[in-house]
């Protein structure tokens, strides 16, 4: 009698064994690429079922924060960053909020390196002070603070803050500044380039040599190469461009 109830108490807590390793696995099948390399490690060794239990009841509560020191991803209230938040898997460019002269010189841009045979892809344009500000909230929360996290109290909110960071297509090596020149219309990001050997007036042209043209410049070619930013000093650049003719 006492041996068939120690064999059914076995049964059933290495049932719960399994469940608990089956509800385990499913993070990594559909998290995103960007944690499987860093995957929850299973637990080897046997836990109590006091703890299991209470293991198992937390499973179905995914977004409970209890117990992790890590506070989470503040609120956007801005109505403006909302709808960019909203639409980030799209990739929303807002154009229109550039500063005029910054939108003039995109357009001038964009129309030599197309008809120079080149590939223009538009990124990004004019960004809200608070929907930038997520960005570096998203991108300091995750590769400072819960990348390496182990912590099982924080295990929901690194998942949550993983998929956001993997969601607007941030980069480790690549911090987002809290204000940026995106923020002030000065700014875009596209991915530009040319034909090697391209060739304008007869001279040859880089996507720098164009872009200087039209008195816009990449502060940092290594670590930002999508970033163009509107130079302070561009009237002699402008006069230039007209010459051009068709442009
Ligand atoms: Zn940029």
């Amino acid at each position: 009698m006492v041996l068939q109830r120690t064999v059914s108490q076995l049964f059933l807590l290495s049932l719960a064994c399994m469940c608990l390793h089956a509800a385990e696995s499913v993070p990594s099948v559909t998290a995103p690429v960007i944690l499987e390399e860093d995957a929850l490690p299973v637990p080897t060794r046997a836990i109590p079922s006091v703890l299991l239990d209470a293991e198992l009841s937390n499973l179905h509560r995914p977004r409970v924060v209890t117990g992790c020191k890590i506070s989470p991803l503040t609120e956007i209230w801005d109505l403006n960053a909302q709808s960019f938040e909203k639409n980030a898997d799209t990739e929303p460019v807002d154009v229109d909020d550039l500063r005029p002269d910054a939108a003039q010189a995109l357009d001038t841009f964009k129309g030599m390196v197309t008809s120079l045979g080149g590939r223009f892809e538009l990124k990004s344009a004019y960004r809200p002070a608070a929907y930038q500000a997520h960005l570096h909230e998203v991108w300091v929360k995750w590769v400072k603070e819960l990348r390496g996290n182990r912590s099982r109290a924080c295990s929901a909110l690194r998942e949550e803050v993983g998929a956001e960071f993997a969601r607007h297509q941030l980069l480790v090596k690549q911090q987002p500044v809290p204000v940026s020149d995106h923020v002030l219309g000065l700014a875009f990001d596209a991915a530009v380039g040319v034909p090697r050997g391209a060739r304008l007036n007869g001279k040859r042209v880089s996507v720098d040599k164009l872009a200087a043209l039209v008195g816009i410049k990449r502060p940092t070619i290594r670590r930002d190469p999508v970033h163009f930013k509107l130079l302070a000093d561009r009237p002699a650049a402008m006069s230039y461009v007209p010459s051009l003719g068709t442009y």
